[in-house]
Protein backbone atom coordinates (compact mmCIF):
# COMPACT_ATOMS: atom_id res chain seq x y z
CA UNK A 1 0.00 0.00 0.00
CA UNK A 2 1.50 3.19 -0.81
CA UNK A 3 0.37 6.91 -0.29
CA UNK A 4 -1.81 7.96 -3.23
CA UNK A 5 0.00 11.57 -2.86
CA UNK A 6 3.33 10.93 -2.58
CA UNK A 7 4.32 7.45 -3.57
CA UNK A 8 6.12 6.30 0.14
CA UNK A 9 4.29 3.34 2.03
CA UNK A 10 1.33 4.56 3.34
CA UNK A 11 0.06 3.98 6.72
CA UNK A 12 -4.16 4.35 6.19
CA UNK A 13 -6.51 3.57 3.96
CA UNK A 14 -9.59 5.77 3.57
CA UNK A 15 -11.34 3.78 0.70
CA UNK A 16 -14.49 6.33 1.06
CA UNK A 17 -11.95 8.71 -1.22
CA UNK A 18 -10.24 5.66 -2.12
CA UNK A 19 -7.09 6.80 -1.32
CA UNK A 20 -4.11 5.78 0.71
CA UNK A 21 -2.43 8.35 2.75
CA UNK A 22 1.50 8.13 4.43
CA UNK A 23 1.83 9.62 7.85
CA UNK A 24 2.83 13.35 6.82
CA UNK A 25 0.05 13.45 4.07
CA UNK A 26 -3.15 11.51 6.61
CA UNK A 27 -1.78 14.78 9.22
CA UNK A 28 -2.09 17.21 6.87
CA UNK A 29 -5.45 15.61 5.42
CA UNK A 30 -7.04 15.47 8.79
CA UNK A 31 -5.91 18.94 9.56
CA UNK A 32 -6.79 20.64 6.34
CA UNK A 33 -10.50 19.32 6.64
CA UNK A 34 -10.79 20.39 10.33
CA UNK A 35 -9.75 23.75 9.43
CA UNK A 36 -11.91 23.56 6.28
CA UNK A 37 -14.68 22.99 8.83
CA UNK A 38 -14.26 25.82 11.19
CA UNK A 39 -14.06 28.50 8.98
CA UNK A 40 -17.45 27.01 7.52
CA UNK A 41 -18.70 25.96 10.94
CA UNK A 42 -17.52 29.66 12.12
CA UNK A 43 -17.06 31.98 9.51
CA UNK A 44 -15.07 35.16 10.00
CA UNK A 45 -14.50 34.59 13.62
CA UNK A 46 -11.84 36.72 14.87
CA UNK A 47 -12.60 38.02 18.27
CA UNK A 48 -14.24 36.46 21.21
CA UNK A 49 -14.10 32.97 23.36
CA UNK A 50 -14.01 29.62 22.50
CA UNK A 51 -15.04 26.78 24.67
CA UNK A 52 -14.08 23.13 24.11
CA UNK A 53 -15.90 20.49 25.25
CA UNK A 54 -12.84 18.14 27.04
CA UNK A 55 -14.22 14.40 28.20
CA UNK A 56 -10.70 13.28 28.11
CA UNK A 57 -11.21 11.00 25.19
CA UNK A 58 -9.64 11.03 22.13
CA UNK A 59 -12.19 13.14 20.19
CA UNK A 60 -11.76 15.85 22.47
CA UNK A 61 -8.21 15.81 22.49
CA UNK A 62 -7.48 16.33 19.13
CA UNK A 63 -10.70 19.24 19.26
CA UNK A 64 -9.03 20.98 21.61
CA UNK A 65 -5.56 20.49 19.88
CA UNK A 66 -7.00 21.38 16.35
CA UNK A 67 -9.14 24.22 18.31
CA UNK A 68 -5.50 25.50 19.78
CA UNK A 69 -3.84 25.60 16.24
CA UNK A 70 -6.30 27.02 15.04
CA UNK A 71 -7.78 30.22 17.47
CA UNK A 72 -4.19 29.73 19.43
CA UNK A 73 -2.41 32.24 17.48
CA UNK A 74 -5.18 35.36 17.17
CA UNK A 75 -4.66 37.20 20.25
CA UNK A 76 -8.46 37.85 20.21
CA UNK A 77 -9.80 34.71 20.50
CA UNK A 78 -9.93 33.27 24.12
CA UNK A 79 -10.12 29.63 24.45
CA UNK A 80 -11.32 27.73 27.70
CA UNK A 81 -11.75 24.04 28.11
CA UNK A 82 -14.75 22.50 29.67
CA UNK A 83 -14.70 19.36 31.27
CA UNK A 84 -17.91 17.33 32.81
CA UNK A 85 -17.84 15.17 35.80
CA UNK A 86 -20.80 13.17 35.53
CA UNK A 87 -19.77 11.43 38.66
CA UNK A 88 -18.95 7.92 37.54
CA UNK A 89 -16.92 5.60 39.51
CA UNK A 90 -13.70 3.79 38.13
CA UNK A 91 -13.68 5.82 34.83
CA UNK A 92 -14.37 9.77 34.78
CA UNK A 93 -11.65 10.12 37.46
CA UNK A 94 -8.63 9.01 35.10
CA UNK A 95 -10.20 11.06 31.91
CA UNK A 96 -10.41 14.11 33.60
CA UNK A 97 -6.34 13.83 34.39
CA UNK A 98 -5.74 12.98 30.64
CA UNK A 99 -7.88 16.50 30.48
CA UNK A 100 -6.13 18.42 32.36
CA UNK A 101 -2.78 17.25 31.17
CA UNK A 102 -3.72 18.24 27.91
CA UNK A 103 -4.81 21.61 29.06
CA UNK A 104 -2.14 22.16 31.03
CA UNK A 105 0.38 21.31 27.90
CA UNK A 106 -1.59 23.61 25.93
CA UNK A 107 -1.49 26.44 27.85
CA UNK A 108 -5.40 26.71 27.86
CA UNK A 109 -7.75 27.79 30.68
CA UNK A 110 -9.32 24.46 32.02
CA UNK A 111 -12.96 24.02 33.70
CA UNK A 112 -14.48 21.16 35.67
CA UNK A 113 -18.21 20.98 36.42
CA UNK A 114 -19.50 18.63 38.84
CA UNK A 115 -22.83 17.17 38.36
CA UNK A 116 -23.21 16.23 41.61
CA UNK A 117 -22.97 20.31 42.73
CA UNK A 118 -24.96 21.90 39.63
CA UNK A 119 -27.34 19.11 39.70
CA UNK A 120 -27.54 17.51 43.11
CA UNK A 121 -27.29 14.19 41.75
CA UNK A 122 -24.85 12.24 39.87
CA UNK A 123 -24.59 9.32 36.64
CA UNK A 124 -24.25 6.10 38.71
CA UNK A 125 -27.02 7.41 41.38
CA UNK A 126 -29.48 8.09 39.12
CA UNK A 127 -28.78 4.87 37.25
CA UNK A 128 -28.77 2.86 40.83
CA UNK A 129 -32.36 4.69 41.09
CA UNK A 130 -34.09 3.84 38.02
CA UNK A 131 -32.74 0.55 36.99
CA UNK A 132 -34.61 -0.04 34.00
CA UNK A 133 -33.67 3.71 32.34
CA UNK A 134 -30.26 3.47 30.16
CA UNK A 135 -28.41 5.52 31.63
CA UNK A 136 -26.63 7.42 28.25
CA UNK A 137 -30.35 8.69 27.74
CA UNK A 138 -30.15 11.25 31.17
CA UNK A 139 -26.15 11.43 31.22
CA UNK A 140 -26.12 12.63 27.95
CA UNK A 141 -28.99 15.43 28.78
CA UNK A 142 -27.43 16.36 31.83
CA UNK A 143 -23.86 16.84 30.13
CA UNK A 144 -25.30 18.77 27.67
CA UNK A 145 -27.28 21.31 29.68
CA UNK A 146 -23.57 21.34 31.77
CA UNK A 147 -21.77 22.05 28.91
CA UNK A 148 -23.96 24.61 27.41
CA UNK A 149 -24.33 26.31 31.21
CA UNK A 150 -20.74 26.54 31.76
CA UNK A 151 -19.85 27.50 28.30
CA UNK A 152 -22.45 30.47 28.54
CA UNK A 153 -21.01 31.74 32.20
CA UNK A 154 -17.30 31.86 30.14
CA UNK A 155 -19.15 34.18 27.93
CA UNK A 156 -18.35 31.75 25.05
CA UNK A 157 -19.18 32.31 21.60
CA UNK A 158 -19.20 29.34 20.19
CA UNK A 159 -18.56 25.59 21.94
CA UNK A 160 -16.65 22.80 20.19
CA UNK A 161 -17.46 19.57 20.23
CA UNK A 162 -15.30 16.47 19.25
CA UNK A 163 -18.58 14.95 17.53
CA UNK A 164 -16.34 12.85 15.25
CA UNK A 165 -17.87 11.21 11.29
CA UNK A 166 -19.08 7.81 12.69
CA UNK A 167 -20.40 10.01 15.65
CA UNK A 168 -22.73 12.36 13.67
CA UNK A 169 -23.28 9.95 10.90
CA UNK A 170 -25.05 7.97 13.72
CA UNK A 171 -26.79 10.31 15.09
CA UNK A 172 -28.59 11.18 11.69
CA UNK A 173 -29.24 7.39 11.74
CA UNK A 174 -30.79 7.59 14.98
CA UNK A 175 -32.50 10.22 14.32
CA UNK A 176 -34.19 9.13 11.14
CA UNK A 177 -35.26 6.18 12.36
CA UNK A 178 -36.96 7.57 15.58
CA UNK A 179 -38.41 9.95 13.01
CA UNK A 180 -37.37 12.72 15.43
CA UNK A 181 -37.26 15.22 12.74
CA UNK A 182 -36.62 18.17 15.47
CA UNK A 183 -33.77 16.58 17.23
CA UNK A 184 -32.34 15.79 13.76
CA UNK A 185 -32.55 19.44 12.80
CA UNK A 186 -30.94 20.86 16.10
CA UNK A 187 -28.30 18.22 16.21
CA UNK A 188 -24.59 19.85 16.04
CA UNK A 189 -23.59 21.10 14.22
CA UNK A 190 -25.66 24.65 14.95
CA UNK A 191 -26.43 27.06 11.99
CA UNK A 192 -27.47 29.72 13.63
CA UNK A 193 -27.34 31.53 17.48
CA UNK A 194 -30.53 30.59 19.49
CA UNK A 195 -31.38 32.18 22.95
CA UNK A 196 -29.58 30.81 25.93
CA UNK A 197 -27.72 28.06 24.13
CA UNK A 198 -24.03 28.53 23.23
CA UNK A 199 -23.71 27.32 19.45
CA UNK A 200 -22.28 24.23 19.30
CA UNK A 201 -19.97 23.11 16.25
CA UNK A 202 -18.22 20.36 15.30
CA UNK A 203 -14.71 20.60 13.38
CA UNK A 204 -14.35 17.14 13.41
CA UNK A 205 -17.19 16.43 11.21
CA UNK A 206 -15.86 14.60 8.18
CA UNK A 207 -13.01 12.69 10.01
CA UNK A 208 -13.98 9.40 10.64
CA UNK A 209 -13.42 7.65 14.38
CA UNK A 210 -10.33 5.42 13.32
CA UNK A 211 -8.46 8.36 11.61
CA UNK A 212 -8.77 11.06 14.70
CA UNK A 213 -7.68 8.05 16.94
CA UNK A 214 -4.65 7.81 14.49
CA UNK A 215 -3.95 11.50 14.51
CA UNK A 216 -4.32 11.37 18.21
CA UNK A 217 -1.55 8.62 18.80
CA UNK A 218 0.72 10.24 15.96
CA UNK A 219 0.83 14.05 17.70
CA UNK A 220 1.35 12.23 20.92
CA UNK A 221 -1.78 13.72 22.64
CA UNK A 222 -2.83 12.75 26.28
CA UNK A 223 -6.23 10.79 26.31
CA UNK A 224 -8.04 7.88 28.14
CA UNK A 225 -8.83 4.65 26.00
CA UNK A 226 -11.57 3.34 29.08
CA UNK A 227 -14.61 2.87 28.55
CA UNK A 228 -17.90 4.13 30.55
CA UNK A 229 -19.06 1.16 32.58
CA UNK A 230 -22.77 2.54 31.69
CA UNK A 231 -21.71 2.32 27.62
CA UNK A 232 -22.85 -1.38 26.81
CA UNK A 233 -26.83 -0.38 27.52
CA UNK A 234 -26.61 2.55 24.93
CA UNK A 235 -28.51 2.13 22.33
CA UNK A 236 -26.28 4.05 19.87
CA UNK A 237 -24.27 0.43 20.07
CA UNK A 238 -26.96 -0.92 17.17
CA UNK A 239 -26.26 2.38 15.28
CA UNK A 240 -22.85 2.27 15.21
CA UNK A 241 -22.93 -0.93 14.11
CA UNK A 242 -25.26 -0.56 11.14
CA UNK A 243 -23.59 2.24 10.41
CA UNK A 244 -20.14 0.54 9.63
CA UNK A 245 -21.87 -2.47 8.13
CA UNK A 246 -23.27 -0.01 5.60
CA UNK A 247 -19.97 1.50 5.09
CA UNK A 248 -17.74 -1.63 4.41
CA UNK A 249 -20.78 -2.18 1.79
CA UNK A 250 -20.83 1.24 0.77
CA UNK A 251 -17.71 3.44 1.44
CA UNK A 252 -19.10 7.04 1.52
CA UNK A 253 -22.04 6.46 3.64
CA UNK A 254 -21.26 8.83 6.42
CA UNK A 255 -20.83 11.24 4.34
CA UNK A 256 -23.98 10.57 2.35
CA UNK A 257 -25.89 10.99 6.08
CA UNK A 258 -24.28 13.89 6.97
CA UNK A 259 -25.35 15.61 3.91
CA UNK A 260 -28.67 13.96 4.11
CA UNK A 261 -28.89 16.13 7.42
CA UNK A 262 -27.36 19.33 5.94
CA UNK A 263 -29.96 19.12 3.47
CA UNK A 264 -32.63 18.57 5.43
CA UNK A 265 -31.65 21.34 7.53
CA UNK A 266 -31.51 23.58 4.58
CA UNK A 267 -34.84 23.07 3.79
CA UNK A 268 -36.51 23.53 7.06
CA UNK A 269 -34.75 26.90 7.93
CA UNK A 270 -36.45 27.87 4.50
CA UNK A 271 -39.68 26.39 5.07
CA UNK A 272 -39.72 27.51 9.02
CA UNK A 273 -36.49 29.47 10.31
CA UNK A 274 -34.88 28.92 13.50
CA UNK A 275 -37.95 29.14 15.68
CA UNK A 276 -36.69 30.55 19.40
CA UNK A 277 -36.55 27.36 21.66
CA UNK A 278 -38.92 27.91 24.89
CA UNK A 279 -37.51 28.20 28.09
CA UNK A 280 -37.81 25.63 30.94
CA UNK A 281 -40.19 26.96 33.61
CA UNK A 282 -38.24 24.63 36.21
CA UNK A 283 -35.19 25.82 35.26
CA UNK A 284 -34.88 28.47 32.91
CA UNK A 285 -32.40 27.13 30.77
CA UNK A 286 -33.94 26.37 26.73
CA UNK A 287 -36.10 23.64 26.30
CA UNK A 288 -37.95 22.35 23.74
CA UNK A 289 -41.26 22.40 25.51
CA UNK A 290 -42.58 23.51 29.14
CA UNK A 291 -40.25 21.33 30.97
CA UNK A 292 -36.66 20.85 29.68
CA UNK A 293 -35.41 16.97 29.73
CA UNK A 294 -32.55 17.45 31.74
CA UNK A 295 -35.48 18.33 34.32
CA UNK A 296 -37.80 15.68 33.12
CA UNK A 297 -35.25 13.27 34.01
CA UNK A 298 -34.17 14.52 37.17
CA UNK A 299 -38.14 14.72 38.38
CA UNK A 300 -38.13 10.88 37.14
CA UNK A 301 -35.86 9.99 39.75
CA UNK A 302 -37.03 8.22 42.80
CA UNK A 303 -37.12 10.80 45.56
CA UNK A 304 -35.35 8.33 47.94
CA UNK A 305 -32.15 8.44 45.58
CA UNK A 306 -32.05 12.37 44.90
CA UNK A 307 -30.00 14.39 47.71
CA UNK A 308 -30.85 17.77 48.52
CA UNK A 309 -30.29 20.58 46.34
CA UNK A 310 -31.41 19.41 43.02
CA UNK A 311 -32.23 21.33 40.12
S1 LIG B 1 -21.35 6.33 27.96
FE1 LIG B 1 -23.38 7.05 28.55
S2 LIG B 1 -23.41 7.00 30.81
FE2 LIG B 1 -21.26 6.88 30.15
S3 LIG B 1 -20.52 9.01 30.16
FE3 LIG B 1 -21.25 8.58 28.07
S4 LIG B 1 -23.40 9.25 28.06
FE4 LIG B 1 -22.76 9.07 30.22
ZN1 LIG C 1 2.49 10.78 1.22
ZN1 LIG D 1 -35.25 22.60 33.04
Amino acid sequence: MRCSACDTPAIVDQPYRAAHACAPHFLRSVEERVRAEFHRQLPRFGRGTVAVALSGGKDSAVALFEAHRYFGRRPTVRLVAVSVDEGIAGYRAATLRAAADLAQRLGVEHLVVRAESELGTTTDEAAAGMPAAIPCSFCGVWRRRLLNRAARDAGADALVLGFNLDDLAQTVLMNLVRGDLDRLVRMAPHRSRQPGLVRRIAPLALVPEREVYLYARLRGLPFDHAECPHAGRASRNLFREVVWRLEEELPGTRQSLLRTHDRLVDRWLAADGAGAPNTCRACGEPSAGELCRACEYLRSIPASSVPAGGT
